[in-house]
Order: structure tokens, then sequence, then C-alpha cells
């Protein structure tokens, strides 16, 4: 039996206006945070995040030690007793868990599960700093961001989203972005937030902090923090969670308009920490953890390099038409068939597709998508598709200039890159189609093909981007 959530909200409004009438003659008010338009349920998002969840700890190593578990299990905790009322949910279950990894990161699933890499406690000065990351974090599962910013797309499968996020963390380079495609299309909706949901993570996280009794100006100390340690994996956690622009100013406003309810940090449990962490062995990188994890992982076959059949054939000169629910209708060759994921599709030829690692690779062919965009101008937007692909690839590197180009009857540009197949271990040449869509977002096409055979798939790559056709 399913219960309308909201059967209780009029009561819960009642009791917060209440409440802030008598805030307000006491303090500055505090900026009043609402979670934005959700078309998924609260059990949903508890669904969707406990399922990310289980695919996340199989591919990541936790840290399992009782000094540096139950020290963010009790700022958490303590974090988590402040939830507003209107953003209490009884599907919700929260945990904290360190993952043993290098990078300055950590994520939130929807509905509680909180992922800390060892990086980031490390790279933290005091408790308070922590205690920001996790506040901040804990905002966007409390305000349902990752939900929220789907709502706008259409209808995602629970399973395909949870899998898509996992993908999403573990990242991977521009072979396996490019690959898994669809994984990186979608799963980083609930990683990556709009710079109006930082702002509310901000604000709420400053709110939470105030009332567990941490500075609030923790917060913005550690995103100063990160953005110091720069190369180390900031910026990941840095283009996840855009600076929405006056970040250190608002946040010191809202700091100045909470009141801090008692003291909260340990500094010598914190140092105990420190110093546990320090007495470990080094942590591995994400990418060393997942292949380590993914060889060792009990009753599944090592790993194979080379998973992929390299020997594909040509494209063929006959087309076939697909149409992709209401979005858009492409041509492909009749010889390559249909991979669909939730955001993205691609066409593939036999051979050109397979596993490696625990994701899925394709070496020829195109994949078709959109990702979540902000940005007006083309031009930017499509650098940042590519800085995100190549920020996980250092193998991947511009090649020639930028050129405009039509798709749908739109302004595009088509972007030429080069790459090392994971996958083959050989040069790839990738071209990327990309345009905006009415929503803002950028709908892209990225055509991928061996260096060596690209001058074969050229004139294919063209033909499919020119018959696109977009109905947004
Ligand atoms: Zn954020």
């Amino acid at each position: 039996m399913s219960r309308p959530y909201c059967s209780s909200r009029p009561l819960r409004h009642a009791t917060a206006a209440m409440l802030c009438t008598i805030c307000v003659s006491m303090l500055a008010a505090q900026t009043r945070v609402t979670p934005p338009k959700n078309k998924y349920t609260p059990a949903q998002d508890a669904e969707l995040g406990q399922q990310a969840a289980k695919e996340v700890e199989q591919q990541l190593p936790l840290l399992r030690d009782d000094r540096i578990e139950s020290f963010v299990d009790r700022i958490g905790g303590r974090l988590v007793q402040m939830t507003p009322r209107d953003m209490q949910h009884r599907e919700f279950r929260y945990s904290f868990k360190v993952i043993n990894v290098r990078e300055i990161n950590a994520f939130a699933l929807p509905g509680g599960p909180m992922y800390l890499n060892r990086g980031m406690m490390q790279a933290a000065a005091v408790e308070g700093e922590v205690a920001g990351v996790m506040a901040h974090e804990l905002s966007h599962v409390m305000l349902r961001h990752g939900t929220a910013g789907a709502t706008k797309q259409q209808p995602f499968q629970i399973g395909a989203i949870a899998g898509a996020i996992a993908g999403a963390i573990i990242g991977g380079n521009v072979g396996q972005v490019v690959a898994q495609g669809t994984q990186f299309g979608l799963g980083t909706y609930f990683l990556r937030f709009s710079r109006e949901y930082e702002k509310q993570a901000d604000l709420l996280g400053v709110q939470l902090m105030a009332r567990a009794g941490y500075d609030p100006l923790d917060l913005m100390h550690m995103f100063q923090t990160i953005e110091k340690q720069g190369g180390g994996g900031g910026p990941q956690f840095l283009s996840d969670h855009p600076n929405p622009g006056n970040r250190e100013t608002y946040i010191s406003q809202e700091a100045s308009r909470v009141r801090v309810e008692g003291h909260a940090g340990d500094a010598r449990e914190f140092a105990r920490v420190q110093d546990r962490l320090r007495s470990l062995p080094a942590a591995p990188t994400t990418k060393e953890a997942t292949r380590t994890q993914t060889s060792t992982r009990p009753g599944q076959p090592a790993p194979q390099a080379r998973t992929v059949d390299t020997r594909v054939s040509p494209p063929s000169s006959k087309y076939k038409s697909y149409t992709e629910g209401t979005l858009f209708k492409v041509s492909v060759p009749a010889n390559w068939r249909e991979v669909a994921g939730s955001t993205s599709v691609k066409f593939v030829p036999d051979g050109a597709y397979g596993q490696l690692q625990g994701r899925t690779v394709f070496t020829h062919g195109v994949e078709i998508g959109f990702t979540r965009n902000e940005v007006r101008s083309l031009q930017q937007a499509t650098r940042e598709f590519i800085d995100d692909l190549a920020q996980w690839n250092p193998s991947l590197r511009a090649a020639g200039d930028v050129q405009n180009t039509k798709l749908s009857d739109r302004n595009g540009l088509v972007t030429t890159l080069t790459n090392v197949s994971d996958a083959t271990g050989r040069p790839e040449t990738i071209a990327v189609f990309t345009t905006l869509l009415r929503d803002g977002n950028l709908f892209y096409c990225i055509a991928v093909a061996p260096q060596d055979e690209y001058p074969t798939y050229q004139r294919s790559f063209q033909r499919v981007a020119q018959s696109i056709r977009i109905s947004d």
C-alpha cells in the first residue's frame, strides 16, 4: 500500500510559519531554503540511493576503521538531527562512509548514503571543515536535488540510474566515458549540481552547521582548501559543486544571520583521526582502486585488458532510421545496432561494443544524447563538456580547430579530438558534434573510430550528424 507523502504538509507548513515568526524577533532571519519541484517521491529517492550505494560499494574500497568510522558517524548524526521539519522523510536512511582513495572528493546519494574520500578527510584542517563538506552534501540530499534535477527530464528507470550514478562516480577515461555514455549523461545528473542548487546547499549547509554547533565559516574554508589543492582531484569536486558566484560573500552573510548553538568540534579526536589516517598505507587513486577491486572481486575472472574485438566491418552504405522517443530522429548505417540508454543511445557495429572492467566500451560508432548545461553560449558549453571528458582522460587532446556546423538546422559545433582507447590501447579519433536544446541543455553526438580507420568512418559520421532531427 502506498500513502501520499504530502498528507501532513499543511500542518508542517503551519508549524514552520509559527516558528519563523518567533525567530525573526530574535535574529536577523536566516534565508528560507525550499526544496525545488520534484516529481519523484522521497521513497524513490531512497530506493535509488540504496541501489546506487550497493554498486558504489562493490566498486570502491571502503575504509574500515572504528576510529575513523565513528568520527564521521558522530558528525553526520549530529547534522542530520538538525534536518528542517519539512525535509524529514522517514524513508531516508543516512549513512556516512569513507572511501579509501586519494582524490579530494565527497558525494551523497539520494535518500541518504554519503561517502567521503580519504583525500578529503586528510585535506581538512579542523573537524568543522569535514562537517562543512558533510553539511553541504547533506543539504543536497535533504533538498532532494538529485531527483529534482532529473524531474526536468524524461522519466528514468531507477535501476538504470543506479548503475549510471556508480559509473559516473567511478569515472574512467574518455574511452570509457565515451564508451559508457549513458552513464555519463545520466549519472552526473545526480552528482553534479546546478549553480542554483549549489547556493541552496551552501545556505542550508550554513544553517545545519550552526545548529549543530560548528562555525559555519568552516564550510567556506573547506571550499578554499579544495581550491588550493588543485590537481589532486579538487577540480572534480568543484565541477560537481560549481561556485554559483560570490560563494564566500553569501556564505559569510548567511553565517552572520545564524546563531551557533554550542560547540561541536573535538580538536583532540580530530588530531587522533588525522594520525590514524597518516599511519595507514597511502591511498590509491580512484582509478587504481577500481582496477584492484574489479580484479579481486571474488568469483569473477580477472579483467582482460582487451575485450573488444577490433575486427569490425566498415559502415554499410545503406542507412536505417531510428527515432528516440520524442527527442530526435537519426539515420545510421544499416549494420549498426542501437544500444539504448536513458539519456543517450549508441549505434555500434558488431564487435565494437563490449565490457571492460565492468564498464561498457565501444570502439567504433556514435553516441547521441544530452547532458546538463547551464551556460548560455554553445562554445562555452561545448568547452565544459570536453573539459569534463578531458578531466578523466590524460590522453585526450584537441586535434585542430573547433568548426561551425549545422545540427538539425541549428547552430552547432564539431570538435575533433584524439585519444588512446582503453579498450584496445590504440589511438582513436573522436568527433564531438554539439548544439543547444531549447531547455538550455547540451545535445551531443560523439563519433569514435580508431585513428587508422577514421578515414573510412568520417563520411558516415558526417552523414549521421546531418541526419539528426531534434524535436524538443
Ligand atoms: Zn554541491
